[in-house]
């Protein structure tokens, strides 16, 4: 609970100003960096004593009658298991994202990028991100429907689902300085790590 905040007090009032585009990131209890959320639901958050600050602007949080630090990173209380591999779809922008936007094969990455299964669905493989990799358009064709082993083609990394961080680098458009130091290999290495 924040110095100044009483029970009788509703964050429905506060004014958030720029709230469209204000963001927070959310680290879970383990400093695991966890999604984006805003604001206003930063500062609920907050207020429930569901997560606190790690941290703030200097430009506080203003209602009529009080000021509250203003969230930049937030730390959930208590650690929530995030089941990736099932909550987060597939799309081609994500995927291609993970394989650094080149070919999971032969690494170009200047020929149209397509979406691959390794073990074909002809062959019993699924839509999961163990399976899926991008392609260039050519070397998905030279595959065709065959198995990895049954052809000379092979991958250049393991594909794995992607990781949080990559999801918060892609629906972010400028990552603050002040989040870096929770976000690993959000750099260039953050798709070849993911
Ligand atoms: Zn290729």
């Amino acid at each position: 609970m924040l110095a100044g905040v009483s029970q009788a007090e509703t964050p429905r009032c506060w004014c958030y100003a720029a709230r469209a585009v204000e963001r927070v990131l959310v680290l879970n209890a383990s400093y695991e960096p966890l999604n984006v959320c805003s604001l206003r639901r930063a500062h609920v958050l907050v207020w429930k004593q569901r997560a606190e600050i790690i941290e703030s602007h200097e430009r506080p949080l203003r209602s009529a009658c009080a000021q509250f630090r203003r969230p930049h990173v937030i730390r959930l209380v208590t650690y929530v298991r995030v089941p990736r591999a099932v909550t987060r779809r597939i799309s081609r922008r994500v995927l291609f994202a993970r394989d650094g936007w080149a070919c999971a094969y032969c690494g170009t990455g200047s020929n149209r990028l397509t979406l691959d299964h390794i073990v074909p669905r002809s062959r019993g493989g699924t839509s999961v991100w163990e399976n899926v990799v991008a392609s260039c358009a050519p070397c998905n064709h030279r595959k065709g429907d065959r198995l990895l082993e049954e052809t000379s083609m092979s991958l250049r990394t393991v594909p794995r689902p992607p990781t949080p961080v990559l999801f918060i680098r892609l629906t972010t458009e400028t990552i603050p300085d002040v989040w870096r130091q929770y976000l690993p290999g959000i750099g260039a290495a953050a798709a070849a790590a993911a």
